[in-house]
């Protein structure tokens, strides 16, 4: 579901050459013995980050800061205009849900924060038409014609799984190519690591999809929705300030980090930030929990990345993708099946195929009541 990437990276102590740590553990100017952590960006993963840190308010006194005018980073809502249209009164922007194999987000969201994310079944909708409609709702012509493709996509899928290192690296078009599977299969996440795909079928704690060599995705996954994620993270900042060592600062950009300088020690740590163009803060670690791009200009603009980290941090584009939420039905049935059409059934004569196919075609009657489709996210009760 991911099409953003983000680096969740700590810039651990490092040493003097004499075995010690230069930041240490020792007091600082103001006498305080505990570890001063800032962390960049406050999306879910440096949000997850000072949760943890506030959990032990006599070690760590921590900082978090974000340039943005809230606190969710990639995982924001908005208030719609009336409930009555819509049946509902907000919409969460892009980041919709996740698996139920989520379930300590779940727990949290629900146990500390108070907030319940929804059953809910993924139906989805690729186009319209003989040849773009594709769904996982009810097999259709474009899935009979590639039938032979998505059976060896499912064996394929354990040959990545078992030279996992490999293939981290081999994007899916390159796979797919390697394979020889169809010019036009499966194209549309073609820059995204083979062992990240096959991690959303076979990796039991990342699983989205189940895979199905009928039809690619066994019929409707069970999902959760997550709630609104605006309060919900109002909520997490809340329980993340309770225990009063950490803050989090919104509006907040990071320009640079110095690391283990002369300048950033005179300031009596290991790091030396440099905050809204000019505010200097120092801290003994560090901790990135933004894009790759943002952590790789931050310390361009400070004592620079060691070339490991230019390597890492350069390799992963940051793609500024924009999502479109659609709520206009008109619109959405000009370009997407949204209802069940008989024409575009696979023709199956085969017993179990029927079987299957009548249990889908119930399914598929109950996706005609459904509205808004690309991403369906539809109450299973
Ligand atoms: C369209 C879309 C749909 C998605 N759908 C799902 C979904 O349904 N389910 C799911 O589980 N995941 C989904 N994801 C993925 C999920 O949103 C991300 O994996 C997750 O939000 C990343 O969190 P993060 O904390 O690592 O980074 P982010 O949320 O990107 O947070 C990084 C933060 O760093 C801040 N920052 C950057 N530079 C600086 C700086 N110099 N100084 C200070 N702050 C800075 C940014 O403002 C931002 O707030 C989706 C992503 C997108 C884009």
């Amino acid at each position: 579901m991911a099409s953003k990437n983000s680096a969740s990276y700590s810039s651990l102590p490092q040493s003097n050459g004499n075995g010690n740590h230069i930041n240490g553990n020792g007091p600082h100017k103001d006498g305080s013995k505990k570890k001063r952590v800032l962390i960049i960006g406050a999306g879910c993963s440096g949000m997850s980050a000072a949760y943890a840190f506030s959990l032990s308010p006599e070690k760590f006194d921590v900082k978090v800061y974000d340039k943005a005018p809230s606190v969710g980073g990639s995982a924001t809502s908005y208030q719609l205009p009336t409930n009555l249209e819509f049946g509902a009164q907000y919409i969460n922007d892009g980041v919709q849900g996740c698996s139920p194999v989520f379930f300590n987000t779940m727990k949290m969201f629900e146990e500390t924060l108070g907030f319940k994310a929804s059953d809910v079944g993924m139906q989805i909708s690729f186009g319209k038409g003989k040849d773009t409609f594709w769904s996982n709702v009810f097999p259709s012509e474009l899935v009979e014609e590639f039938k032979g493709d998505i059976k060896k996509f499912g064996k394929i899928l354990h040959v990545i799984k078992s030279f996992e290192p490999f293939f981290a690296v081999i994007p899916v078009d390159k796979m797919l190519k390697m394979f020889r599977f169809s010019p036009s299969f499966g194209n549309e996440t073609k820059h995204i690591s083979s062992a990240i795909l096959e991690r959303v079928f076979l990796d039991p704690s990342m699983r989205l999809f189940e895979f199905s060599e009928d039809t690619l995705l066994g019929s409707v996954p069970h999902m959760k929705a997550f709630p609104e994620l605006a309060r919900v993270y109002g909520e997490w900042k809340n329980a993340v300030i309770k225990n009063g060592n950490v803050t989090v600062e919104s509006d907040c950009e990071v320009n640079s980090i110095e690391r283990n300088t002369k300048a950033a020690r005179a300031k009596g740590g290991n790091i030396l930030a440099t905050v809204k163009g000019t505010r200097q803060e120092s801290f003994d670690e560090v901790i990135f929990a933004c894009d790759a791009d943002s952590v790789l200009k931050i310390l361009e603009a400070g004592s620079g990345p060691s070339w490991k980290e230019k390597k890492v941090l350069g390799n992963v584009l940051y793609k500024w993708d924009v999502t479109v939420t659609h709520h206009d039905w008109d619109y959405m049935c000009k370009h997407y099946q949204m209802t069940y059409d008989e024409k575009y059934n696979a023709k199956r004569d085969d017993e179990d195929s029927k079987r299957h196919f009548n249990l889908q075609r119930r399914i598929g009657s109950h996706f005609t009541s459904s509205r808004c489709t690309k991403m369906i996210l539809h109450k299973l009760k």
